[in-house]
């Protein structure tokens, strides 16, 4: 691993230094620390410069489904790279890759779907939704309808618009966000913010009247659609109490609310489904996607609709001409050929069935982790999770400053050879679907070691 703060003239870290404006990353702290290299991957593991290895606890960043180097999507890259290396579908061009993921993504939506469309990032997908929903609305003669629900540590991506959804305080401050018409309810997190006593089953009611009495008192006419996670991830891996979905589903019904489904981070197996949406039960009008479709190995995203937005949007085109959204790179053929191997890939290997077979190890390893002295909840669905680490476990009080236990079991997580990621205090895991039994037990050796190193330090 490159020294921390080492200036060695021209190596690597130092023209980090120089010239790399790092996103997610404490500039401050950078300018004197440094990076820290990654060089190659295998299999779960990653490797730094120095040759040392690490299990990507976090699949990259929630995306290497099939971890590192996956012969077959490097085939398919480099076949579709000499066929046809780029190519666009504005202006009713179109190429196979594109029809054939498209029609593959219909074929799996966890609802009836009508069309996809397709972008880079999931910034990009949930700002395209956001886009289409406003379409949708002026299309319907509903030009007052266009306010967006999100809730308080959502995250669905770091554009203007979908920062302005995320619901983390360090995505707004400074950056003069949220814009106007984006209203954020409540949190569904039941160890933070139920009663006292109140089991999952009442949270879940409670929350989903305090929507209600929210959209009555915005005005039900004036809000179009709400945006969730089936399991928020960035927010803290935060599994929604049982019947939140059956229960808040209703109350967007009743005020005729669209449900998009931001399935960035569950779609694909993640949760034990093939979407969130299934684990959870939700009926989304509209999903998007991005990550785990093409294992991180390109960008690539997607937005899957409902036939009732998509034919508002073909009314609304016929009146106005050209539909005027779409990026260079939308269905890139590259990625779109990656992303089909990659679907390939999970049915022929049935990875639903793998995260099936392997995430009661996960969870059972991850849940008796709520019995270590700096945990004050374990939780999880699937192979995702986290712990949240707190100061006392009895009154659930937080380390002051909040971060500082996370970055410090982060960093000795690092030190043991695991990478996972802390947002605050709680330490998120995600590792590629592909893990095996036996690395999952390594995964949380590696983390239990860290968090009793941690233990000194901070009692
Ligand atoms: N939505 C969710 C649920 C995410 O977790 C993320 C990224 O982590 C995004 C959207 C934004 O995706 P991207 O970073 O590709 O723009």
């Amino acid at each position: 691993m490159t020294a921390p703060g080492s200036t060695a003239g021209n190596s690597a870290a130092s023209r980090d230094k120089a010239f790399v404006l790092h996103p997610y990353t404490n500039l401050d702290v950078h300018e004197t620390q440094g990076p820290m290299i990654i060089e190659r991957g295998e299999g779960v593991r990653v490797f730094d410069d120095g040759g040392k290895d690490y299990i990507e606890g976090m699949a990259s960043l929630w995306c290497v489904s099939l971890g590192w180097g996956e012969e077959r999507l490097v085939q398919a890259a480099t076949k579709q790279m000499r066929q046809l290396s780029s190519y666009h579908i504005f202006g009713h061009k179109s190429h196979e890759p594109g029809i054939d993921l498209a029609e593959r993504l219909i074929g799996l939506a966890p609802v009836p779907m009508s069309k996809v469309f397709f972008a880079n990032s999931g910034s990009e997908a949930n700002d395209t939704a956001i886009k289409l929903i406003w379409y949708y609305n002026n299309a319907l003669g509903r030009p007052e309808k266009k306010k967006i629900l999100s809730r308080q540590r959502a995250y669905h991506g770091v554009t203007v618009a979908t920062a302005s959804l995320t619901g983390l305080p360090n995505n707004h401050r400074d950056f003069d966000l949220p814009i106007a018409r984006i209203i954020h309810g409540d949190c569904p997190h039941h160890y933070r913010n139920a009663l006292e006593g109140e089991s999952e089953e009442a949270f879940a009611t409670r929350l989903a009247e305090q929507l209600e009495a929210l959209i009555l008192a915005e005005g039900p006419d004036t809000i179009a659609a709400m945006f969730a996670e089936p399991i928020m991830g960035a927010g803290g891996v935060v599994v929604p109490p049982a019947t939140y979905f059956a229960k808040i589903q209703p109350v967007l019904k009743k005020y005729d609310i669209l449900l998009v489904a931001d399935e960035v981070i569950c779609g694909f197996g993640r949760t034990g489904s093939f979407w969130g949406s299934q684990t959870m039960g939700m009926q989304p009008d509209i999903l998007t996607c991005a990550k785990q479709l093409s294992s991180g190995y390109l960008p690539i995203s997607a937005v899957m609709v409902s036939d009732a937005v998509y034919r508002a949007c073909v009314d609304e085109s016929r009146k106005i001409g050209t539909f005027g959204h779409g990026y260079t790179y939308s269905a890139h053929p590259v990625a779109a050929a990656v992303a089909l191997e990659t679907l390939k890939i999970y049915e022929e290997r049935d990875i639903v069935g793998h995260v099936r077979a392997v995430a009661p190890a996960f969870q059972n390893r991850l849940k008796a982790l709520a019995e270590h002295p700096l945990v004050g909840e374990a939780r999880g669905t699937g192979l995702i999770g986290a712990v949240e680490l707190v100061a006392d476990k009895a009154t659930k009080a937080p380390f002051d400053p909040v971060g500082r236990a996370g970055a410090l079991v982060n960093g000795l997580s690092q030190e043991n050879g695991l990478i996972v990621r802390a947002m605050g205090d709680s330490i998120a895991l995600c590792p590629p679907l592909v893990i095996s039994e036996a690395e999952i037990h390594e995964t949380f050796d590696r983390l239990t070691k860290a968090l009793d190193a941690a233990v000194p330090v901070l009692r």
